[in-house]
């Protein structure tokens, strides 16, 4: 499968290999100088006060919803056409997830509809910035401004992509990116919250490393002592690959650059083709183009699905409604629940997008789905 075009995979170079060796052969594996060193990068990249790293980004949601307090009974309102962890984050810490309908031009979730699911067991708001659009923020820290909301977005989608001149992660009160290889940056497994908010930032270093807490030294305490306060787990990033994330965070912007300007050659391509509808961004918006997302709007999309991956082609689909999944429907939940994203799904087809995409590559990818559109 050594010519198999993925839709993402991770883009790295020999310097980015030798810093994780470098790290191997220093004195901390994990819960060194990297760390910290890293989450002021991404804090300093994002332009927040502070960022806790996790092993990984769905680690760092349930993070997030600890700090923001979310308990059982509790309601949080995201979108269903996310990866499944932007819900089971509210799950882990008891609450309930409501399911708000998406916008039809963004395809992140619709302002709205996030008012209309609103009830007085609202805690939280988790937007998603879909493909790497950034969700419409200010609509929605007004919303919860007016409501009393935390807002998580999840942006594992999103680092570096902007929103009215401002980098994503910078307005709701906490942000997620993730750092798995297809995401914009990689350490392989790992996450990040970042956020202004001082109470937050604590809670968070907190709940990684067991709920425990440091106490200052004192005539009464030996200086091997501390405290557990709460029931944390241990969601620790390791040295090796916060050195790894420091390496990449050097490339973001060009990763970025590369991947606007493959979403740009897709759209020329396809904006007149008759049953193609291709992706909109909004004027203030930048996306970072995590995904290529296509509308098929007359073809059997897994038809268009099995000849392009018999071309060695790995379209995708991102996602099926997360409340379609057994373990949600088996809560309760049921189809017909947010019906734009429902026809949405079953339209759409993910393209291959990644840094290191050739433009053989790519021309491949245009000429196969154009020929298959007009043969279906
Ligand atoms: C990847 C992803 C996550 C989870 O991140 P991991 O680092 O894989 O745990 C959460 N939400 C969305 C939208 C994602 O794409």
């Amino acid at each position: 499968m050594s010519n198999f075009i993925s839709y993402g995979r991770q883009c790295l170079d020999e310097d980015d290999i030798q810093v994780v060796i470098d790290t191997l052969r220093s004195p901390n594996l994990t819960q060194g100088p990297k760390i910290a060193e890293f989450e002021h990068e991404i804090a300093d990249y994002v332009g927040v006060k502070y960022a806790v790293a996790f092993c990984n980004g769905t680690a760092a949601l349930h993070g997030a919803c600890y700090a923001a307090g979310i308990g059982d009974g509790d309601e949080v309102i995201t979108s269903p056409i996310t990866f499944a962890a932007s819900a089971n984050c509210v799950r882990y810490v008891g609450g309930t997830v409501v399911f708000a309908d998406i916008d039809a031009v963004t395809y992140n979730i619709d302002p709205l509809q996030i008012t209309a699911k609103i009830t007085d067991k609202t805690k939280a708001i988790i937007p998603v910035d879909f493909t790497g659009q950034p969700t419409d923020i200010d609509e929605i820290m007004a919303i919860a401004n007016e409501h009393n909301l935390v807002v998580i977005e999840d942006g594992a989608h999103s680092l570096g992509a902007t929103y009215k001149g401002r980098k994503a992660g910078t307005t709701a009160h906490m942000t997620m990116f993730s750092f798995h290889p297809v995401k914009p940056i990689t350490t392989a497994e790992g996450g990040i919250i970042v956020t202004d908010n001082e109470e937050y930032y604590k809670k968070l270093i907190k709940f990684r490393s067991h709920g425990i807490e440091q106490v200052p030294y004192s005539a009464k305490n030996g200086g091997w002592y501390y405290e557990m306060t709460d029931l944390g787990y241990n969601y620790r990033m390791t040295d090796l690959q916060a050195a790894l994330g420091v390496s990449q965070l050097k490339k973001l912007d060009a990763f970025i650059a590369r991947r606007q300007e493959i979403a740009a050659k897709y759209t020329e391509a396809f904006k007149d083709v008759e049953g193609i509808t291709v992706p909109k961004q909004l004027d203030d918006t930048a996306s970072g183009w995590h995904l290529y997302m296509v509308q098929l709007e007359t073809a059997d999309r897994k038809q268009v699905f099995d000849t392009m991956r018999l071309a060695n082609i790995g379209v995708h689909v991102h996602y099926i409604p997360v409340y379609w999944h057994p373990y949600y429907r088996n809560l309760g939940y049921e189809k017909g629940l947010c019906p734009l994203a429902e026809a949405w799904y079953e339209k759409a087809l993910t393209l291959p997008v990644h840094p290191g995409l050739t433009d053989e590559e790519i021309e491949k990818v245009i000429k196969t789905l154009k020929k298959i559109i007009k043969n279906v």
